[in-house]
């Protein structure tokens, strides 16, 4: 039993076997008499001995094809190097122009007095080489125009010679939006356009103080009155323009910053000293300066700049009034460069404080003691020593962790390992689990605990001699003493009532009111279940579930089956007294699905038949949950409840609702009520499941309000997860709800779950997000939890951390697993611990992040006005940006925006946050949705949320028909649109298929199979299945962004110009949204008007 259930791990550490000896015997060896526990993990082979110093021998790392890093940091792959280090160093090892190229911009110091108005992104100065294609011409000038400023034009660039441009744009661009208040109209374009001139006097200097000016002078101004502004569509932001007007016409004030001779296009380039600064270059990219110098890697155009190759570029040489978007941080370039960089490499986690590649980069990770970062991400892999430090930059710390998270099939699944009738070895105080950071003393008898420093005996059947470096010799041997990830067998201790868990069931409880029966929900049902009861979740190789399943159906009263094995059709029962829920029958409810397949046929045969006539429209709802809880109960097991619900519940019983939808709370203090539960009653019931460990998925097939954020309330207690259907039909809808159907059948999910953060002195955890309940302030108990749901966690300091020892988390998830064995998972990860605030900004990851602000902003609405939770956020990342202002970058004028590199997406990432469907919702969505949303956002992952809030748009037609990867994205906005071309667009939960007015005929012909554009149907959702290269390409690319989501995406078609736009359109989060959404452009303005805010 329990042995390894994972395959023996896959190449990256499968090498050396002496292992499997060393484990046999001498290293429970040590002691003689120990009749040590079976060699339950004979199969492991353990990482490569002496990971950490050095690589071993039989360590297959890719070749370091690219005369790679020295052979010090060898045991770093090339990519870490560059992130870990983050040095100089490595610039000059880049193997390749490209990856250098993106080092160097990383590494950029930090021009000396580049004027950019808006930050800094060196890696989007590549031009200098030959000119590429005009796309990319303006694109580069974008990217140089403020470093153009102050160096001199090269006259290849002459075609509109961008900088000026853009700059003047940038400050012309605010009033233009019309996004800061009215005042826009008049008076901007004139502005920005004097500005805007070429010749006119040097652009920066305008444009940066204009930037800032774009609040009211003076006056510490009313603190984003407008970004919070009830939003109507042509105000954006709405706010009363207070003092717009007049300050976009009057001059800007002169606080022309030291650099503005730079302006000057021929001077000579800008002295390099900054670049030489320890410490600041890294970050900032701000360096215009740098880049422009000779360096070779410049010589060469960008070869993997996808972005500008495709960006359909404005036609006009001059854009006019607009801050150049080119010219601010892209996320299409910032994910394209670590694709680049560090796609190639596995991520090895032997190295404390390793920030991980982002979410959107493919990779493979080796484990070498420290968790993967698809169980673990943080918002920076460098604390602040004092909590002085960390509120001073205001970054929050977390980590989000999906403790179950699918590993790809290349890695392999954590270890199990047995100790046995004495369980999982631990300090006797803080109670942590046996991991690499433990350190044994006293020749290997004891061990002194790393998170509480506690010195424990180690229990003679554990004892094992240390090498000369005060290592275990079985350290390799052993998954606890050299991985960041794996499992204990729990024993009896670690379950309820001290006796193992009987393996999970599954209740099927289906709604059988005049709804489901008509829109055919019912009949499609049941047919589905029928084979998918045979995909139930196995444990490892078994050959059929354990999970025993029941079902019942309802509308005002409830039905029980009774599919024992020896009936020869199924029995029904009713309870009506749904006031006082009961389980009719114990035995014969819950069966094997094998053993009684042929009632269970015929059970799911009738059910479409034997309420095909029904006229009952009225439901209940708890009563339904109480009964499967009930049931489970009975059944002394653990289980999941797959709800398939249609209506708001009014028929009397307990939960009973009624519709309370109130649009008109939106933008009002009560806003937030629309948030919360209408009754206490289902936090109860949720509490109750919470207990027996039943989890609670929850089907919705709405044809009106069914007010959500009641109905979810156990769902997300316990752990479940939602999915809404609006206006179910089999025709249109089937094919997602069949496929979201499977998928969440057949995952696998560990029940019963208890999920603890132990931390190293000095941190602990304060807060947490995600589907859980929590009766206590450290335990996060799980009904349920599956591979996609995360749980974020926030840390807050109760001590000094020490650099020299970092910090230290471990996450313990006790779980039953679908065939009922009780186990412990644990996760461990090191960071690094910092004195100087530029380390913290140095290494944190922008992603994460977003993904825990949102869910802090997403629970915020539970408890404040939207408003106050979006101007909250905005305070709080204009307070991380200028402390980093303040403290990190060097000197600059303060017409300058400067991002540190890691967060220069915060901004655009932020704003999209901001204009949410929960924060900012427009007049299409529904009370319902935002609910839906905001339940759904609250697990999500990073590289979910990363995507939900910054849409991926591809371009279909740009890239060679044969190619087979992925089209490179272009950034969401309708700029980067045309009109004679076709785009795929995704978020997660969307999928829309863009077709330009302009598209050629042999297109159109190859993926419609209709002659014109006009013949196109609108709002389409299937394509046709046609043999051709195109067509064959776009459904494939369709099925591949549905296979990296963890929910179906229906396909939407939607024609430019025509009425579906807008619901396009809605996902283009770099534009001024209608529902007054700041544009990306006015956003960066605002920020940076905050920032200065600050720091005046
Ligand atoms: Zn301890």
């Amino acid at each position: 039993m329990n042995v390894n259930q994972s395959a023996p791990p896959v190449p990256p550490f499968g090498q050396p076997q002496p292992v499997y000896p060393g484990y046999h015997q001498s290293s429970y060896g040590g002691q003689p008499g120990s009749t040590a526990p079976p060699t339950h993990y004979g199969a492991y082979n353990g990482p490569v001995p002496g990971y950490q110093e050095t690589l071993a021998p039989g360590v297959s790392r890719a070749p370091p094809s690219s005369g790679a890093p020295p052979a010090t940091t060898a045991q770093t792959p090339r990519g870490q190097a560059a992130y870990g280090q983050f040095g100089q160093g490595d610039v000059q090892n880049g193997p390749s122009s490209t990856v250098q190229m993106q080092r160097l911009s990383g590494s950029q110091p930090f021009g000396s007095a580049p004027l950019a108005p808006v930050v800094s992104q060196p890696t989007v100065l590549q031009p200098y080489g030959p000119l590429p294609t005009s796309s990319q011409v303006t694109a580069q000038l974008a990217g140089m125009q403020i470093s153009g400023a102050m160096a001199p034009a090269p006259p290849t660039l002459g075609l509109g010679y961008g900088p000026p441009t853009s700059l003047a744009s940038a400050s012309g661009s605010f009033p233009n939006s019309g996004l800061y208040g009215s005042y826009s109209q008049g008076q901007a374009p004139p502005l920005s356009q004097t500005q805007g001139h070429p010749g006119a006097q040097p652009p920066q200097r305008s444009a940066l103080p204009q930037a800032s000016s774009f609040t009211p002078p003076a006056s510490g101004g009313p603190r984003m009155p407008s970004m919070s502004g009830p939003l109507l569509p042509g105000q954006g932001f709405g706010g009363p323009p207070v003092s717009q007007p007049n300050h976009v016409s009057s001059p800007p004030p002169q606080v022309l910053p030291p650099g503005t001779q730079m302006t000057g296009p021929p001077g000579p380039p800008p002295p390099m000293h900054s670049s030489q600064q320890p410490g600041y270059q890294l970050q900032q990219n701000g360096s215009f300066g740098p880049g422009r110098g000779p360096q070779p890697n410049y010589g060469s155009p960008y070869p993997g700049a996808p972005t500008f190759g495709s960006q359909p570029g404005p036609p006009q040489p001059l854009p006019p009034k607009r801050l150049d978007p080119d010219a601010i941080p892209s996320p299409i370039q910032v994910i394209e460069d670590d694709r680049n960089n560090r796609g190639s490499e596995p991520f090895v986690t032997g190295v404390r404080g390793q920030v991980p590649p982002l979410v959107t980069t493919n990779f493979l990770v080796k484990d070498q003691g420290n968790a993967s970062p698809r169980y673990i991400r943080c918002t920076s892999y460098n604390i602040p020593c004092t909590s002085d430090m960390a509120k001073q930059a205001q970054v929050p710390l977390a980590a989000v962790i999906k403790p179950l998270a699918r590993l790809p099939p290349e890695e392999a699944s954590p270890y199990v390992v047995d100790h046995g009738e004495s369980g999982p070895l631990r300090c006797n105080r803080c109670k942590a689990y046996m991991c690499p950071f433990m350190q044994f003393i006293e020749g290997g008898r004891r061990f002194q605990c790393c998170f509480c420093s506690c010195i424990n005996d180690v229990p003679p059947q554990y004892f094992q001699h240390l090498d000369h470096t005060g290592k275990r010799v079985d350290a390799y041997d052993r998954p606890e003493l050299s991985l960041g990830s794996y499992e204990f067998l729990a024993t009896v201790d670690y379950c309820k009532n001290n006796k193992f868990p009987s393996p999970p069931a599954f209740i099927f409880m289906i709604d059988v009111s005049y709804n489901a029966i008509r829109s055919g929900l019912v009949r499609l049902l049941c047919e589905e279940l029928k084979s998918l009861l045979d995909c139930l979740p196995r444990e490892g190789r078994a050959e059929e579930s354990a999970i025993r399943v029941g079902f019942v159906t309802y509308n005002k009263v409830l039905h029980f089956y009774n599919v024992k094995s020896s009936l020869a059709q199924p029995q029904m029962m009713v309870v009506s007294d749904v006031a006082d829920m009961f389980v009719p029958l114990l035995d014969g409810f819950l069966v094997n699905v094998n053993e009684s397949r042929a009632v269970i046929t015929s059970l799911l045969d009738q059910i479409p038949e034997m309420f095909a006539d029904t006229r009952e429209t009225e439901t209940v709802f708890a009563p339904v949950i109480q009964a499967g809880m009930e049931a489970l109960k009975a059944a002394e097991c653990a289980g999941k409840l797959f709800l398939f619900h249609t209506s708001l519940p009014i028929a009397e019983a307990p939960g009973k609702l009624k519709n309370r939808d109130d649009r008109k709370l939106i933008n009002t203090d009560k806003e937030k009520t629309l948030f919360q539960p209408q009754t206490g009653a289902y936090q109860t019931l949720a509490k109750e499941c919470v207990a027996q460990g039943c989890c609670v998925d929850l089907f919705l097939f709405p044809n009106q309000y069914v007010d959500v954020a009641t109905l979810c309330v156990v769902p997300q207690l316990t752990g479940g997860s939602v999915y809404k259907y609006a206006c179910f039909q089999v025709e249109n809808d089937q094919e997602r709800f069949l496929s979201d159907l499977r998928r969440d059948v057949q995952k696998v999910v560990g029940f019963d779950a208890v999920m603890r953060v132990r931390t190293s002195t000095g941190i602990r955890a304060v807060d947490f997000f995600g589907a859980f309940y929590m009766s206590n302030t450290t335990d996060v108990e799980l009904a349920g939890l599956d591979g996609d749901k995360t749980v974020t966690v926030e840390f807050k300091h109760d001590d000094r951390l020490n650099e020299e020892s970092g910090a230290l988390l471990q996450c313990a998830l006790l779980y039953t697993s679908c065939a009922g064995q009780r186990r412990l998972r644990i996760h461990n990860l090191a960071l690094n611990c910092c004195t100087q605030l530029a380390d913290l900004y140095r290494n944190c990851e922008t992603d994460t992040l977003i993904n825990y602000m949102a869910k802090f902003a997403y629970r915020g609405v539970l408890n404040s006005p939207v408003k106050t939770v979006r101007d909250a956020l905005i305070t709080q990342c204009a307070q991380i940006l200028a402390c980093y202002r303040k403290n990190c970058a060097s000197p600059s004028s303060a017409g300058q925006l400067i991002l540190p590199e890691c967060m220069k997406l915060l901004p655009v990432y932020l704003n999209c946050v901001l204009k949410s469907d929960v924060l900012q919702p427009g007049a299409e969505v529904t009370t319902d949705d935002r609910a839906y949303v905001r339940q759904l956002v609250t697990s999500m992952d990073v590289a979910e949320t990363n995507v939900f809030f910054y849409p991926r748009l591809l371009p279909l037609t740009k890239s060679p028909i044969e190619s087979t990867t992925e089209p490179p994205a272009v950034r969401a906005s309708e700029e980067r649109l045309s009109d004679g071309d076709i785009y795929l667009l995704e978020n997660g939960l969307n999928l829309f298929l863009w077709v330009g007015a302009s598209v050629q005929q042999g297109v159109v012909q190859s993926l419609f199979s209709v002659s014109s554009f006009s013949q196109i149907t609108s709002g389409l959702s299937i394509l046709p299945v046609l043999d051709n290269p195109l067509s064959k390409k776009v459904r494939g690319l369709v099925d591949s962004l549905r296979a990296q989501r963890s929910r179906y995406m229906k396909l939407i078609v939607v024609k430019q110009e025509d009425k579906l736009e807008m619901l396009f359109k809605h996902f283009l989060v770099e534009d001024k949204s209608l529902s007054g959404g700041a544009s990306y452009v006015d956003f960066l303005c605002h920020m940076h008007k905050e920032i200065r805010q600050l720091l005046s």
